[in-house]
Formats: structure tokens, sequence, C-alpha cells
């Protein structure tokens, strides 16, 4: 069996590294002449309110850049970027658009005649993955002669690592991608991750690690400056290299070990060839996992629990929970923090996700969004039910819900939700390796 090149190169000149990447993994052999190729970043996330740290977030502009310049000296005329970014408001369709600006994508489209498309403004198709799972994946990627593949090398608090084969969630809908977290055992998150590239066009992964992130995916994880790029023609190749570069074996990694076992590819390494650096020396443990402690009643973030906190039951987010309420759990976390003043609560508990279920003897359940109001609405071990109903949940809906719970969490914080990714940006300032014309693109 011959076996799958993948290349690590270390990210040190512009073009050259990129191209010396992906040719180190012939990862453009199936790239047919006269082809359509659209090349899916990974721009998560974007706000126009603040900036905010994008590294080990988003993909670099320099990498997209480097990709584009690439395809055209392949003869590549049809060029399209397209992502499905989340933004707060799911109406706000100027939103991506900014993104695609503030990554330079317009001077990419007057130096090369790419186009920068949204997800969001195009069409998307019913897709069978098999086992009765059904899910809309944009058109725009399903029909391209190739794609590009350009994920960010960053850990994910839910799945571990977030790569290349994760990054192709972002061409579902928003719909499809709830579905991703729905709780059921033979078809949970790994699994539907697992599954993504499944339908894809031939396909070239560059997994960006120019920066790397810890407890990623978003911007309030704690970045490194990497400079390493992996790249192969089989994404899940690439993913299993990108995942030991993380500091994680293949067969540890869920969505991963689901999609080899599928293929029968043997997730010791052994059915790769890699070529450049080499993975043992670079890879670096990225944590992915936030601790939480428990007695009997109580279960809590530890940092809450080193605090001496008493009367609050948060337990930890599962793999139900989606994009919406992932993005607010985090403030309220902080909000309860900056709340607490040494006197206990009144036996609050806290319930996210899809499935969790109250704890008998506590007084007071918040519910926080919609799925878990509809699973818990007439639970009967609630003795006070304080739902949030939403989805996406309010933040005026979640003060008021916690103010009734008797936690006085400050308002402003939600009020300003919208600048909170911006305060992250500080971490960074005057550290020259965190270079933010990394996501420019130079006039
Ligand atoms: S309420 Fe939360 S968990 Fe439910 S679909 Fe919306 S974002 Fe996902």
């Amino acid at each position: 069996m011959s076996l799958i090149p993948v290349s690590v190169v270390r990210y040190e000149t512009p073009f050259e590294s990129l191209r010396q990447a992906v040719l180190l993994a012939d990862g453009l052999a199936h790239l047919p002449k006269h082809a359509r190729v659209l090349i899916k970043p990974n721009i998560v996330f974007w706000t126009r309110a603040t900036d905010f740290p994008k590294y080990g977030v988003i993909t670099t502009s320099r990498v997209v850049e480097d990709v584009v310049a690439l395809l055209k000296a392949h003869g590549v005329s049809e060029i399209v970027i397209a992502e499905g970014t989340i933004v707060r408001d799911p109406k706000d369709t100027e939103t991506p658009k900014a993104a695609f600006e503030g990554l330079g994508y317009g001077i990419l489209a007057k130096r090369y005649g790419v186009k920068a498309v949204s997800f969001w403004d195009r069409p998307f198709r019913k897709v069978d993955f098999g086992d009765g799972m059904t899910l809309n994946v944009a058109t725009d990627i399903l029909d391209a002669d190739f794609v590009v593949n350009l994920p960010v090398m960053k850990t994910h608090n839910q799945t571990m690592v977030s790569l290349g084969i994760k990054n192709l969630k972002g061409a579902l809908d928003i719909a499809s991608r709830k579905k991703c977290h729905r709780m059921d055992a033979d078809n949970n998150l790994h699994h539907m991750v697992s599954r993504l590239a499944d339908p894809m066009p031939p396909m070239l992964t560059v997994i960006d690690g120019i920066y790397t992130n810890e407890r990623g995916p978003s911007f309030d994880g704690k970045m490194r400056r990497s400079d390493l790029l992996v790249a192969s023609a089989d994404v899940l190749a690439a993913d299993m290299v990108g995942a030991r570069l993380l500091g994680y074996a293949p067969a540890d990694v869920p969505h991963i070990a689901a999609a080899a076992d599928r293929r029968g590819m043997p997730l010791d390494g052994s059915g790769i060839q890699v070529l450049g650096e080499s993975v043992d020396a670079l890879a670096r443990r990225h944590e992915y996992d936030f601790v939480y402690t428990e007695d009997q009643k109580e279960v809590l973030p530890l940092p809450f629990a080193q605090m001496g906190m008493k009367g609050l039951s948060y337990r930890k987010y599962d793999l139900s929970m989606c994009t919406y309420c992932s993005g607010v759990n985090g403030v309220v976390l902080s909000a309860i923090r900056y709340a607490w003043k040494g006197q206990p609560f009144d036996d609050v508990e806290i319930l996210t996700g899809k499935s969790m279920k109250p704890t008998p003897g506590m007084k007071k359940t918040v519910l926080l969004g919609k799925c878990i109001y509809k699973a818990n609405k007439d639970h009967p071990d609630i003795q006070e039910r304080i739902a949030v109903k939403g989805c996406p949940p309010q933040p005026a809906d979640i003060v008021a819900a916690l103010h009734r719970a008797g936690i006085p969490v400050d308002p402003k914080l939600f009020e300003n939700i919208d600048l909170l990714p911006g305060f992250f940006l500080s971490r960074y300032e005057g550290k020259p390796e965190f270079d933010p014309k990394m996501f420019q693109v130079a006039p």
C-alpha cells in the first residue's frame, strides 16, 4: 500500500514556505485542468463592534494570499473564497462582508481576480451522509472542481482539535450545524464531524499553524506563535499529523478515530509518510479542556471552587451545546465570577445545551437557551424554573434570569457583549510575534 504524503514545513518565507509545503505533499496532484477552485478558510467569527485577536482563531490572510498566488501560478483562473462566518445576529448579512474586507480579500479580488462569497448568500443542498444523517451543505463547495481547505491549527473544547475535517462544518447551514450537536450516542458531534469530508470534491488541505490556539477555538484561548504548515491532498492524513503537533494521538481524538476507522486507515500513522520537519520534534501539547470540580450536589469550574464559591451548580457544557449558547456561556461564567462577593448563592443550578437534567433539591434552576428550556419545562425536580427561552439567548433575558436567581451580575457586561472580544487584544500588545499584518493583505 502506498503511503499518503503529508508535509510539515516551518513558515519562514511568504509564498515560498507555502509552496514548499504543497509541493512536498504533491498537494495539487488532483487539481483538474480549468478547475473552478473554492478556498475554504476558517473565519469562524467576526464582529464589527471592535477589533479582536485573530491569532489562532482565523486563517491568516498571509496563507490565503500565498495559496491564491500558487493557484494562479498553476494556471487556475476561477477562484472563489467562501465561508459561513458566525455573527451574533443570524440576520446580519453585512458583518461577513466586513470580515472579507477586513482580511484584505478585496485587495485579492483586484490583484488576482478572486471572488469572496458568504455561504449565507448562497444555496445549500441536502446531502445524505449515511446512517440516516442528512445535512445541508453549501452547493458552492459541493460543486467546485477542487477545494483548498485552510483550517487553523487549534484545539477545541468539544472536539479536542479543530483542523481540516472540522473546518468543513463551516460549509453547513445553521440548522445543520445545530443538528451536529444532538445528543444521540450513535450520532453525536464526533460522529457527525467525522463524516463531513465524505461528499467533498478533490481537496488540498493546508493547516495554518502560524498561530496555534490552546483552549480554543475562539479568541479567549491562549495563542502561541508556532510558524507551522501541514499540507496534504488527504484531509484525514493532514488532521492526524496536525493532532500530533498539538500533542494528541489521533486515536484519542474521537472524530479522527471514527473517520480513520471507516476508511480502514491505521491510527498509528503507519499509512502516512511525513515529509519535511519531524513531528516529534515540533509537537507541543496544547490543552483543550477546562477543569471542573464536583461534590455531591454542586458542580463548578475549578477556579470558582478555588474562590470558595458556594450555593451554585454550573455543570460543564456537553457536546449538545451549540454555537450561540457557546458564545454566551463564557460571558455568563465571567459575570458570575465578578458577582461573587463571598456570600453563598441560594442553591442555584444553571443548565445548558440540550439534555442536562436538574439536580433534585436545588431551589432555583436557570434554563439557559431554548433547547434546555424545552427539555425541562415540565420537569418535576425543578422548584423554581427561571427560563431564558431564546435561540440565540438574548443578553437582557440572561441578566434578568440571573438577577431573579439572586446572582447580581453586572448588566454592563452583557450590554457590552459585542465589545468583549476586543478586551482580549491587550494580551498580545507589545509582543512582536503577534503581528496583525498577518491578517491583512498588503496593498
Ligand atoms: S438554544 Fe443553544 S443549544 Fe439550542 S440550538 Fe440554540 S444555540 Fe444550540
